[in-house]
């Protein structure tokens, strides 16, 4: 099976014109692409193969919400996956209740959520971050299962001191890790697609995705932004 490759632009690019470049270069079948609020409109001009993606949603329907964004607004749009959980989030005080009624709101839609978990550095310091990552899961797979809604679960194993620090988990520690999350979704019976991410580049992409892995694709940041490393990783993995 074609691994997936999910292409979280956070806060980048600056201009529309660079957003259609970048989303005609990561147009082929197997990607996601996730683009900030603003940019959406141009990456879906521009994707015919990618899926379109969105980077967070709000946990209210409509209203007089200032600055939050609908999952009925992201639905119109075609956005068929949303981050949800993403540490950058959780560091900004996001905690599982929140993320929690997030994934609910998104699959209430028909949207996936791309569920991201994983462990500070302390926390993995002290051994703790399949404690960590069992109950960020938990709390969200329990809650869309209980409303029967947890089939289109996607999740993304990414250690929090691997996301954008140029530091890298080993192959084994992020199967490792992945294998839980199976096991788990497994009581569930489910068997979401796990994807690994944390400064994954062109070069050390085919540690994690490959034969003996259990990862199902990759959560990609800051290479996702340039040309040339998208195309060597679509070239890659994907056609
Ligand atoms: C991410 O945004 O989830 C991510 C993994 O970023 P980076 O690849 O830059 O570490």
């Amino acid at each position: 099976m074609k691994p997936i490759l999910a292409f979280n632009w956070k806060m980048n690019p600056q201009t529309e014109t660079e957003a259609a470049a970048l989303a005609r270069a990561s147009d082929e079948t197997g990607v996601i692409v996730f683009p900030p609020f603003p940019l959406i409109h141009v990456a879906r001009e521009n994707l015919i193969r990618a899926k379109l993606g969105a980077q967070d949603v709000s946990v209210s329907e409509s209203g007089a919400h200032t600055g939050e964004v609908s999952s009925k607004m992201l639905e119109s749009m075609g956005v068929s996956l949303v981050i949800i959980g993403h540490s950058e989030r959780r560091k900004q005080g996001e905690e599982d209740g929140l993320i929690v009624q997030k994934a609910l709101q998104v699959a209430r839609h028909g949207i996936s959520p791309l569920l991201c978990v994983g462990e500070t550095a302390e926390e993995r310091g002290s051994g703790r971050e399949e404690e960590v990552v069992t109950r960020q899961l938990r709390a969200v797979i329990e809650a869309l299962a209980h409303e029967g809604l947890a089939n289109g679960l996607m999740v993304a194993y990414e250690p929090v001191w691997a996301i954008g620090t140029g530091e890298n988990d080993t192959p084994e520690d992020a199967n490792r890790v992945a294998e839980m999350i199976l096991k788990i979704a497994e009581g569930y019976k489910l068997s979401p697609r796990v994807l690994y991410g944390g400064s994954v580049t062109s070069a050390t992409a085919s540690r994690y995705i490959g034969k003996h892995s259990v990862l199902g694709g990759l959560l990609v940041g800051g290479a996702s932004l340039k040309l040339q490393e998208v195309r060597n990783i679509i070239v890659e993995f994907l056609l």
